[in-house]
């Protein structure tokens, strides 16, 4: 810790800035190095002036506080804090629970009145282990957006509480399309009250990914059917969340502690100057994020932010895991507390991250969470990039293809990837998260466009199939980008953060086009389900029983898993990535075995039977045989 840090006291008790009874209210703000701190009453949520302002006291632990009597439910306030003889900006502090439009101003709001009925009943899904997890990265606007969506709650939380949507051919879309695929965790892009969309004038379209937090305790008020009304986000939230867990799927909520919209404007810095950035030496603020600034997780008090940020949510939202944005930007020591105070709720929730930065962080290498020291941090994974780039490419050339598209010399980062990072920086596969696309660069389809020459749509299709296969055949824990089961595409946009709609929405006239697609990744799932040597969980069942078979040929990885002795039903299971243009030949152990994949066609009862010993894998896609 930064030594001049160390006079700011930190409170023992959580940090509460309302205590709501209707007798009374308590207000608390912690801000040690405030000469004068005030609560503002309002009746709105924006415009007017405060009907009360109350000075508050400062006590031992930092904090300022001031009991007001009454019932205030429903009232809105502010807090403002004096240094260096001025009056900051008000603001409605670093833990607001519920806000009024645009996030500018808390409300006292008693809680219990946004549980929709049945939430004391709302179940988290069994989860038996982190190897089980297939996660289904998604955004409110992609998934819901589209006229065909047959979702009237387009663009909102609502839209995925939405029962029996279809398209206009009848196929199923929305939580129907996710229930049929069979992913079991959904990871929302950024679901707290953001900035960068104007919750005031949602009749004009606005986009967002959301990456520039202001209030991350409150839902984002734009996927709200009201956001003037605080209520009604946070009603809307829980109705979400308790239709996915009704339809046997885990929420992830995508956590961006690392940075704030904007430092100077942000309720960390109107509250207490100076503490929770990392600067430079030249008092500038530092940007390890890339969007100008970074949180200092190391803090005693940004740990506390961030710890009870993340157990609230599981409390008060049954959220079931957590996708740290840049995690290269916390420290170890953060995650791991993370990690150990969550498990006291609940050892089951997933937690994950982007084990990078975006620039180099104002904080010592050696301590901060980031790829290399995964095994550091038991029970938290990070994304497997090498695999990534290896099938599709490097993230910084969108023009450059690698294995999928026949540029060899990439199978030693697919073989590392299949086997979950273990060969590297992970300690277990689960620590590793495998994928092709995310909501970052390309989707799978426009970078297989991209890098292919002239290729038809049948040959993108057996590409994006073989790239998905590796996805899910890898001992890694599984993630796919929303609609990269339909290819759907983003118009060639790679960092499509504020595109419109007509970019970003997935047409859902694409599952009627590419059912064929569909029906081979949500094969794939089911086959990954059912199949434990798809995802052994432990790094030393990897070492001993996946061994990749000797290939002459480039472009081609073959591996055997030995199911039987983790447990399978099918006792070798041989896959094959071929990205050929042409039919390969793999030698494999003499027998008689069952086709599971063959040429971008997949049936887990058998397509047919191989006997023999020299496998024939027909152009640019995966083949999977068992016995
Ligand atoms: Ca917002």
């Amino acid at each position: 810790m930064t030594a001049e840090f160390l006079d700011w006291p930190v409170p023992r008790s959580p940090l509460a800035e309302v205590e709501y009874s209707q007798q009374a209210t308590r207000f608390s703000v912690w801000s040690p190095k405030a000469e004068q701190v005030k609560v503002n009453l309002y009746r709105r949520g924006e415009g007017g002036v405060p009907f009360e302002s109350y000075p508050m006291h400062l006590q031992v632990d930092g904090t300022w506080t001031v009991a007001v009597s009454g019932n205030l439910n429903g009232v809105f306030y502010t807090f403002q804090v004096q240094t260096a003889g001025k009056w900051k900006s008000e603001t409605p502090g670093i833990f607001a629970k519920a806000v009024g439009v645009n996030g500018k101003r808390a409300q006292v709001l008693d809680l219990k009145e946004t549980n929709p009925e049945g939430w004391d009943r709302d179940a988290r899904p069994v989860l038996r282990s982190f190897s089980d997890v297939v996660l289904y990265e998604m955004h409110y606007r992609d998934f819901s957006m589209d006229q065909e969506s047959g979702i009237s709650h387009k663009g909102k939380f609502l839209a995925l509480a939405e029962q029996g949507t279809k398209n206009a051919e009848g196929l199923a879309t929305g939580l129907e399309h996710l229930k049929e695929l069979g992913v079991n965790h959904v990871c929302l892009l950024p679901s707290y009250d953001y900035g960068s969309v104007d919750e005031a004038r949602l009749q004009m379209p606005q986009y967002n990914w959301g990456y520039d937090p202001v209030n991350y305790n409150v839902p984002e008020g734009s996927y709200s059917t009201n956001p003037e009304d605080p209520a009604v986000r946070i009603k809307e939230f829980k109705q979400m969340v308790m239709a996915l867990h009704q339809a046997g799927m885990r929420v992830v909520m995508d956590v961006v502690y690392n940075h704030v919209l904007d430092a100077g404007t942000s309720a960390f810095e109107l509250t207490a100057p100076g503490y929770f950035f990392r600067k430079h030496a030249d008092g500038t603020y530092a940007n390890g994020s890339g969007c100008g600034n970074e949180t200092a997780s190391e803090r005693p008090m940004m740990r506390k932010f961030i710890l009870e940020s993340v157990l609230y949510w599981i409390k008060e939202y049954h959220v079931d895991g957590f996708r740290f944005d840049l995690m290269g930007i916390h420290d170890v020591e953060t995650m791991n507390a993370i990690r150990k105070a969550v498990d006291q709720l609940d050892p089951s929730i997933f937690l994950y991250g982007e084990g990078w930065a975006a620039n180099k962080p104002a904080f010592p290498l050696e301590l901060l969470a980031m790829k290399g020291r995964m095994a550091q941090m038991p029970g938290i994974a990070a994304f497997g990039d090498e695999m990534r780039d290896a099938l599709r490419g490097a993230w910084n050339n969108n023009k450059k293809g690698a294995f999928l598209t026949g540029v060899s010399g990439h199978e030693k980062n697919v073989k590392f990837g299949l086997m979950g990072a273990i060969q590297g920086w992970a300690a277990t596969p689960t620590q590793m998260i495998s994928y092709v696309s995310c909501h970052d660069d390309m989707c799978i389809a426009d970078r297989i466009k991209a890098t292919t020459q002239r290729a038809s749509k049948e040959e993108r299709i057996r590409l994006q199939k073989l790239a998905l296969t590796a996805v899910l055949v890898s001992q890694g824990v599984p993630l796919i980008w929303c609609g990269d089961e339909l290819l759907r595409d983003k118009k060639g946009v790679h960092n499509s953060y504020n595109s419109p709609d007509s970019v970003n929405a997935i047409a859902w006239k694409l599952k009627t086009e590419h059912m064929d697609l569909f029906h081979y990744i949500r094969e794939l799932i089911s086959l990954r389900k059912h199949h434990v040597a798809f995802h052994m969980g432990k790094a030393e069942l990897v070492k001993k029983h996946m061994e990749f078979l000797p290939v002459k040929t480039k472009n081609v990885v073959a591996f055997l898993l030995h199911g039987q002795a983790v447990g399978d039903t099918w006792n070798e299971i041989i896959v094959v990535l071929n990205s050929c243009k042409q039919t390969v030949k793999v030698r494999v152990p003499q027998g008689t075995y069952t086709i599971a994949i063959k040429g971008g066609e997949l049936k887990e009862s058998g397509l047919g039977v191989f006997k023999g010993h020299l496998l024939a894998i027909p152009p640019q896609s995966a083949m999977m045989i068992y016995r």
